[in-house]
């Protein structure tokens, strides 16, 4: 990083957090729920076994699960055996058939066989916690809901969009950020961003189009060929097209050299107030 630190306004970081928000849409068009799923109660019981788990390996075993137990009360009374056996895949599989097995017998009991659409009902729930809760408000019912997960966490910290480590205050300052509407796809494509571009111990900083805009640039290399040999996905290359720096055209004779690209001045964050999601 160049230049002095200068300090972050709260209006000053709103904008950056939006334009950033704008950048990741135009990075990440196919952002997505990687939990594949058909209903709420699909997307409630996949995200339950996502835990300590990759989706990849949670979207494998789904189909024959979803097959076997299409409703809630097929969970409610489910054979314990034959369910942690279908799951064991997923790891911790008994404190995760367990879940399953409450969560099925809740919601018959307590809502009908449905899964509720409502945040103070869903964190109720056996195996849902605040986040289980915003990916399926977002996904199954299109409530706005911010996903705060280990990715989340790392990036708008390293963007300083927010200080704070506890999930839901992070959840909280990232709301009075970003536009109620953006919650759920944003929380999709930080994600996707975490997983293809900002890794956790070597970020592609010199193959980011959010570099320009990101006080933790450096972090990784910053060299563009060494960067893109770190980025992942299905999209590697066409990531690489989106941040690769502009080639230097040969100047005209008596014509002024052109400028390498600027990178943003490290910025001192200010706090953005508390003001809670919903
Ligand atoms: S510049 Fe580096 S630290 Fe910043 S978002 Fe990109 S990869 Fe992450």
């Amino acid at each position: 990083m160049t230049g002095a630190a200068v300090i972050e306004t709260v209006l000053g970081l709103k904008r950056r957090a939006r334009r950033m928000a704008r950048a990741l849409a135009t990075i990440h068009p196919d952002a997505h729920c990687e939990l594949n799923h058909g209903t709420a109660l699909e997307l409630a019981v996949a995200t339950i076994l996502s835990a300590q788990c990759t989706d990849q390996r949670v979207n494998e075993i789904t189909p024959k699960l979803f097959l076997r137990y299409p409703t809630a009360a097929d969970y409610a009374s489910a054979d314990r055996a034959e369910l942690e056996e279908l799951i064991r895949p997923t790891g911790f599989f008994r404190n995760k058939a367990d879940a399953l097995i409450r969560l099925g017998d809740t919601l018959v009991r307590r809502y009908g066989a449905e899964v509720p659409g409502r945040l103070e009902d869903l964190v109720s729930l056996p195996g849902v916690g605040r986040k289980t809760a915003n990916v399926i408000l977002g996904n199954a019912f299109g409530v706005p809901g911010i996903t705060v997960d280990t990715h989340f966490s790392r990036l708008v910290q390293r963007w300083r969009w927010s200080t704070e480590t506890d999930p839901v205050k992070i959840e909280h300052a990232v709301g009075a950020l970003i536009e109620r509407p953006e919650w759920t796809m944003l929380s999709h494509r930080v994600i996707f961003h975490g997983r293809r571009v900002c890794h956790a111990r070597t970020p592609a900083c010199g193959a980011c189009t959010l570099a320009t805009d990101c006080p933790s640039y450096g972090l990784g290399p910053t060299e563009f060929e060494a960067a893109v040999k770190l980025l992942k996905g299905p999209r590697a290359e066409e990531l690489a097209q989106l941040a690769r720096p502009a080639q230097p055209t040969r100047p005209a004779r008596g014509a002024q050299p052109a400028q390498p690209a600027r990178r943003a001045r490290p910025v001192q964050p200010a706090q953005p107030s508390g003001q809670a999601p919903r």
